[in-house]
């Protein structure tokens, strides 16, 4: 039995007419595949019910969010799957309790551990296409989770793992993954084929065209993940193996975020194992500390720090280092208007040069950098927000992504 996994994003299943389109897309597979279909939420339900529960508290409890944000995926399944019986091919829609889909970890950033197959199986035997909820799981006491923002591209991976599929397709609004953004780069490239490691970084540093847990739970499984559009019937990305990929660029893609922010606390007395005990209570508190820079200190005496963290943490951060008893320092700064952007590739690694040119790139537009971070693939600047469109187009050109 060879089986394809589908899974649809958002604005795929946004309407009923795309929805419509989504089951024409399905039946196109039947002829040849076993199908199971994974479903977001229509575009723009997840955020309504966000929205909701904040004007109840800025503090709803997780338990309730997750069993309300994960409601959105109820309703596209529940429309996809009578669709489909409509229209004569049988189908039915899954919820992640009903399978179920077992996760582990905390509520809204759980993980699937455990899918079990009997039900869906003899489904799919019986000729039926299983409609199944992305973005939602089970914990071992039957609490319904979630998986994070985006998480139905994990759902599909993960499915795609446990039913041995033989392709996992992603659809979604745009033809594939691109060298940045298309959304804001019009002369963005389609990328034919990806390696695991680079579409990691790239989802990780802020292309949202894949959720991050996704590629890694794709690169753990091996599993051959191809991204495409539901609006046109074209060849799209496909992600796999660096071995595989045959590419003589030195720089992949670039990526940006924009919900950063930097804080700088000046005047810090300076003494072995003060970054630690900056840092300690923020990783206790689940405050992802992301770009750090520490000044040498000239008289031994004090020195300036600055790191980067989400915006949404930057309250809780400014509470956390005024209640810290450990630290002595003569002011804290703030800049919420801070993005950082990155260029990807593996062909870095053998490529000296690549770090000065980027900073050429920028210098010539003006752009200042105010940190910077890099691993093997990678090189990431701390930039104004404003900027980021003109560095992009920068760099785009400077490394020839263009072409
Ligand atoms: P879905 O609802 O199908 O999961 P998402 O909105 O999560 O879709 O992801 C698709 C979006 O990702 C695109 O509309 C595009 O704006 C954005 N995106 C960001 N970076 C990239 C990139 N490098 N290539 C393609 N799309 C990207
Ligand atoms: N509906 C969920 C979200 O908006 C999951 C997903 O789209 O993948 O985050
Ligand atoms: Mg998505």
């Amino acid at each position: 039995m060879k089986i394809i996994v589908l899974k649809f994003g958002g604005t795929s299943v946004g309407s009923i007419n795309r929805i419509k389109k989504v089951a024409r897309i399905i039946k196109s597979y039947l002829k040849k595949y076993k199908v199971i279909v994974l479903s977001s939420a229509m575009s723009g339900t997840t955020n309504n019910l966000i929205n909701m529960s904040q004007k109840i508290s800025k503090n709803f409890p997780d338990n309730e969010y997750d069993t309300l944000v994960s409601a959105g995926e109820q309703i596209s399944c529940s429309l996809l799957s009578g669709q489909l019986l409509t229209t004569g091919t049988k189908a039915r829609s899954w919820m992640a309790w009903q399978i179920p889909i077992l996760t582990e970890g905390k509520h809204k950033y759980s993980r699937i551990k455990y899918i079990n197959k009997t039900k869906v199986l003899k489904f799919l035997r019986s000729g039926g296409v299983p409609i199944i909820a992305g973005f939602q799981g089970v914990d071992k006491n039957l609490n319904i989770t979630t998986i994070g923002r985006g998480g139905s591209d994990s759902s599909a991976i993960m499915v795609a793992k446990f039913f041995k599929a033989e392709r996992c397709v992603i659809y979604t609004d745009v033809e594939g993954v691109y060298t940045t953004d298309p959304n804001k780069l019009n002369s963005a490239k389609k990328i034919k084929d990806i390696s695991y490691e680079e579409m990691l970084e790239m989802a990780s540093l802020g292309s949202k065209v894949m959720q991050p847990h996704s590629i890694q739970d794709a690169r753990l499984n091996r599993i051959n993940v191809e991204v495409k559009s539901s609006f046109v019937d074209k060849g799209g990305t496909l992600i796999t193996k660096r071995r595989n990929i045959i590419n003589n660029k030195i720089i992949t893609g670039i990526s940006s975020t924009d919900n950063d922010a930097k804080v700088t606390l000046l005047g810090v007395k300076d003494r072995p194992g003060i970054a630690a005990s900056i840092f300690k209570p923020l990783s206790e508190n689940s405050i992802n500390v992301d770009m750090v820079v520490q000044n040498i200190s000239s008289d031994g005496k004090e020195t300036d720090l600055t790191f980067t963290i989400k915006s949404f943490d930057l309250t809780k951060t400014k509470k956390i280092i005024n209640k810290n008893k450990n630290i002595i320092f003569k002011r804290m700064t703030f800049d919420k208007n801070v993005s950082k952007v990155s260029i990807i590739g593996v062909g870095m690694v053998t490529t000296p040069g690549v770090t000065f040119r980027m900073f050429q790139a920028l210098a010539k537009k003006e752009i200042n950098i105010q940190v910077i971070s890099t691993s093997e693939i990678k090189i990431s600047v701390l930039i104004k927000r404003t900027k980021v469109t003109k560095a992009i187009k920068a760099l785009h050109k400077e490394f020839n992504l263009e072409k």
